[in-house]
C-alpha cells in the first residue's frame, strides 16, 4: 500500500508518547498564555493591529509576487530600512518567515568547498540550513567556542559558523562575543539566529548581537523572525550591504517564495515603531523572566535560570510532560510542552514564555498551578 509505513512510525511513535495534536486556538481564550512566543504582548495591541489592516486595505490579501517581480511594496523596503536601523544593521532582507531567512543565510553564506559549523543546540530551522548548503557542516557541543575555533582551524577556504543567540529549548544564551572573536581569529562569518532576542535583549530590545557589541561589524550576520517579540510573522536577514546584496540574488527561500505578506509587513513596521517609543518593553520580559525563574525555583521545580524571556522546566518523562501540561491547561494555564525530537538531550520540559505584560498575580497564580500539578 502507498504510504504503508507511515502506519509503522506512527506505531512507533505511539509507543513513544511522542503523537502531536493539533488544537485549535480560540479567539477570546479563558487560559493564562504562557506557551506562546508573543513575549512583549503585542501581537493584540491595536496599533499593530491596524498597521495589518492597513496595509491589508492598502497592498492587498497578499504580496502578489516574489519579492524580485511584485511582490515588494514600499512596506517591505521600509521595514528593511528601519528594521536594520534599530538593531545596528547596514541592510537587511526580509522573508516570509524566519524559517526562510535562516534557510536563506545558511545556504547562501555556505558555498560549495565552504565549512559550516553549527552549535548542537540549534533551531530546526539552521540544521536544515546547513542540510541545504553546499559547503561541509561540522556540528561542535552546544555554546562551545573553543570547539568552534578548533573546528574553524582544520579548514582552509571560506567558513561560517551558525548559532541561536538564545536557544530555543532552555532560553539559555550563546557566548556571542567569544564565538565572534572565534570567527574573527580564522576570516570566519558568524551567522545568529535572534528570534529569541530581537524585543527582549540588546539596548531596547535591538537584539542579543546589539548587546553583545556585534551590531554593524562586518563579519556578523543576524537572522530574526517577526513572528515573537514583534507579534506579526515573517522573517529578515540582517547584517552589511554586500552580503544583503548577495542573498538577494543568491538565497533560494528569497527569489522562489512569495513576498511576505503585507498585513504582517505593516504589523511588523508597527510594532517595531511602538517598541522604539516604548523601550521599557524589554526590560519588562526580562524582569518576568527572572521572577519567573526565581518563583518557580523557590517551590522547588527545577527550572532554568533565564538569559532572556523564555524559561523552562524540566519534566521527569514526555509522557509525565504532557500530563502536566495537560494539567496545567485544565486548572486554566497554558504552557508549551517540549518533548523529543524537539529536545537533542531527550529530556522533556515546560516551556514558559515570560511575557512583559503579565502581572505579578498573573506570575503567581501560574506558578501555582505549574507546582500544584507537579508530577
Ligand atoms: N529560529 C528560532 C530559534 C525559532 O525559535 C523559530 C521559531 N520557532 C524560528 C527560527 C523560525 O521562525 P518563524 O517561526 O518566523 O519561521
Amino acid at each position: 500500500m502507498a504510504f504503508g509505513w507511515i502506519e509503522e512510525q506512527d506505531r512507533a511513535r505511539r509507543e513513544a508518547g511522542l503523537v502531536r495534536v493539533l488544537r485549535p486556538r480560540p479567539a477570546a481564550s479563558p487560559l493564562l498564555d504562557l506557551a506562546s512566543n508573543d513575549y512583549l504582548g503585542l501581537a493584540r495591541h491595536p496599533e499593530v493591529v491596524e498597521g495589518a489592516a492597513a496595509a491589508a486595505r492598502t497592498w492587498g490579501g497578499g504580496a502578489t509576487g516574489s519579492r524580485l517581480v511584485t511582490g515588494t511594496t514600499a512596506l517591505h523596503t521600509e521595514l528593511e530600512r528601519e528594521l536594520a536601523d534599530f538593531c545596528g544593521f547596514e541592510a537587511a532582507l526580509v522573508f516570509s518567515s524566519g524559517y526562510a531567512a535562516n534557510l536563506a543565510a545558511v545556504t547562501a553564506l555556505g558555498p560549495h568547498g565552504s565549512l559550516v559549523v553549527s552549535d548542537a543546540g540549534n533551531h530546526a530551522s539552521l540544521i536544515d540550513g546547513c542540510r541545504l548548503a553546499r559547503g561541509t557542516t561540522q556540528v561542535v557541543g552546544h555554546a562551545d567556542p573553543e570547539a568552534v575555533r578548533k573546528a574553524l582551524a582544520t579548514h582552509d577556504g571560506p567558513a561560517v559558523a551558525v548559532s541561536d543567540t538564545v536557544f530555543s529549548v532552555d532560553g539559555d544564551a550563546a557566548p556571542l562575543v567569544a564565538l565572534a572573536d572565534a570567527c574573527r581569529a580564522h576570516g570566519a562569518g558568524l551567522v545568529v539566529d535572534d528570534a529569541h532576542g530581537l524585543g527582549v535583549l540588546g539596548d531596547g530590545g535591538r537584539g542579543a548581537p546589539q548587546g553583545a557589541g556585534l551590531a554593524g561589524r562586518d563579519d556578523v550576520v543576524v537572522t530574526v523572525t517577526l513572528s515573537k517579540s514583534l507579534g506579526a510573522q515573517g522573517g529578515a536577514v540582517l547584517g552589511p550591504a554586500r552580503v544583503i546584496a548577495h542573498l538577494v540574488n543568491a538565497a533560494r527561500t528569497f527569489i522562489f517564495d512569495t513576498g511576505l505578506a503585507p498585513a504582517a509587513a505593516g504589523a511588523a513596521l508597527a510594532a517595531l515603531r511602538l517598541l522604539g517609543r516604548e523601550p521599557e518593553r524589554a526590560a519588562r520580559a526580562r524582569a518576568v523572566a527572572a521572577e519567573l525563574h526565581a518563583r518557580l525555583t523557590a517551590a522547588g521545580l527545577d527550572a532554568v535560570r533565564p538569559d532572556a524571556a523564555v524559561v523552562s522546566v524540566r519534566a521527569p518523562s514526555p509522557e509525565e510532560a504532557v500530563r502536566w501540561a495537560a494539567d496545567c491547561r485544565a486548572a486554566g494555564l497554558s504552557v508549551g510542552c517540549f518533548r523529543p525530537p524537539s529536545v537533542p538531550d531527550g529530556i522533556s520540559r515546560l516551556r514558559l514564555t515570560a511575557r512583559g505584560d503579565l502581572s505579578g498575580e498573573q506570575i503567581e497564580r501560574a506558578v501555582r498551578v505549574i507546582g500544584d500539578t507537579r508530577p
